[in-house]
């Protein structure tokens, strides 16, 4: 498995810090738990935690210059872009997919949103939901936008996204800023997990009408 797309460091700083709404910090558990390169983000920004901790009050710079310099530090060596393709374990993910995808997942309550794609929301927490998400090769999702953040992790299969491909590992992030129309490959079946703040915004009718009986 080669993950190509990581949460932004921004994301992975929060996480370290235990910052997240927790349906955040689990999707995000989720990737880290199967890639090395997240894996080593996380560790620094504890590492600089605990330094932090340690040097704030034999200093006399202000704790918050002291975080930026000691995170551009950080952040030069492990620039999102430059990011060397990450080999996580199959198993890992196969594990965590189990804990998702056990024997009672065609048992989940699905609900259909146009044909050959089904959601199913799992938890939702204030305005975070996290939602299971499974589309059948070739289908095409619904242009939207968003209204907070949205986190979206291939469990399974794969999706294109304008000139992009996430695959099973990849996180994709999004946010008001953006609006994109996600196309399942014709490889196989995609399952995803998803984690969004917020609801979505249909541009077109159809789903909007939908989206009232689905409430994503
Ligand atoms: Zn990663």
């Amino acid at each position: 498995m080669n993950i190509k797309h990581h949460p932004s460091d921004a994301w992975l700083l929060d996480f370290a810090c235990g910052n997240l709404p927790s349906l955040f910090d689990q999707i995000l558990k989720a990737h880290v738990d199967v890639c090395s390169t997240c894996k080593e983000v996380v560790r620094d920004a504890e590492r600089l935690g605990g330094e932090l901790l340690d040097t704030i009050g034999q200093s006399s710079t202000a704790p918050i210059e002291m975080c930026h310099e000691k995170y551009d530090n950080i952040n030069n060596t492990s620039d999102d872009a430059s990011r060397a393709e990450s080999t996580g374990h199959v198993a890992d993910l196969e594990k965590l997919v189990s804990t998702y995808l056990d024997s009672s997942f065609n048992a989940l309550p699905w609900k259909s949103f146009g044909e050959g794609l089904k959601l199913c929301r799992l938890i939702k927490e204030d305005n975070v939901q996290m939602w299971m998400l499974r589309g059948q090769p070739g289908v095409t999702l619904p242009v939207h936008s968003h209204k907070g953040s949205e986190l979206t992790l291939v469990m399974k299969g794969a999706y294109f996204c304008g000139s992009q491909i996430f695959q099973a590992g990849d996180i994709e992030e999004a946010d008001e800023t953006v609006e994109h129309q996600p196309v399942i490959t014709s490889g196989g079946e995609c399952i995803c997990l998803a984690v969004t703040e917020g609801q979505l915004e249909f541009k077109k009718v159809l789903p909007r009408i939908v989206q009232k009986f689905v409430g994503i």
